[in-house]
């Protein structure tokens, strides 16, 4: 199963793509999660993308391209992968279909959760609130001026990667207004599993 989750900042994709990792076994790759790993780290990537994620913005095509393209070489994600937070471009959607071509592999469905906008920056902060009081740290991007930039860099950037899907057939669409576990099961509906 080679799955893609779509949707804006705070629509639960995180969430969703846990659920789905136990389902099928697959591993979720996260380009934020990897992302966030390597500022932690102090690599080279971490460096060039720490000031530009903790803004909001989007990191460079040719740095999450790159990071993926390793990533799903990797053993675990022989047998599929479930890809949360990538891609957020047309030309990362692009490259994306290039690599699986290369490798004589599909994508099996493409998922957007529907939310209302509206609703994001509460659910933003809930995340926050929930974090301090499990003992975490807090995104650097979870406050509501980095929320911003992040919501207007998805309508400006990353909604035309719905569009594209779409265009050929391949986007399903689930509410993602709902309970966390009525989305899991529309998920789990047109994905017919
Ligand atoms: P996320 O955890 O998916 O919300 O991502 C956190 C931040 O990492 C984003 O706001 C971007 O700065 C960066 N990021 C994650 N994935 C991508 C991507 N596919 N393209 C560009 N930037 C990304």
């Amino acid at each position: 199963m080679r799955l893609i989750l779509l949707g804006p900042p705070g629509a639960g994709k995180g969430t969703q793509a846990a659920r789905l990792v136990e389902k099928f076994g697959i591993p979720q790759l996260s380009t934020g999660d990897m992302l966030r790993a390597a500022v932690k780290a102090g690599t080279a990537v971490g460096l060039q993308a720490k000031a530009v994620m903790d803004a909001g913005g989007l990191v460079s095509d040719e740095i999450v391209v790159g990071i993926i393209s390793d990533r799903i070489h990797e053993a675990d994600a022989k047998a599929g992968f479930i890809l949360d937070g990538f891609p957020r471009t047309v030309a990362q959607a692009e490259a994306l279909d290039e690599l699986l071509a290369k490798k004589h592999m599909e994508l099996d469905a493409i998922v957007e959760l529907k939310v209302d906008e509206n609703a994001l920056l509460s659910r933003i902060e809930k995340r926050a609130a929930e974090t301090v009081a499990a003992g975490g740290t807090v995104r650097a991007d979870d406050n509501p001026d980095a929320f911003k930039v992040r919501l207007e860099a998805y309508r400006a950037q990353t909604a035309p990667v719905s569009a594209y899907y779409a265009s050929k057939g391949t986007l399903k669409t689930v509410d993602g207004m709902a309970s966390i576990d009525d989305v899991t099961k529309a998920i789990n509906g047109v994905l017919g599993a």
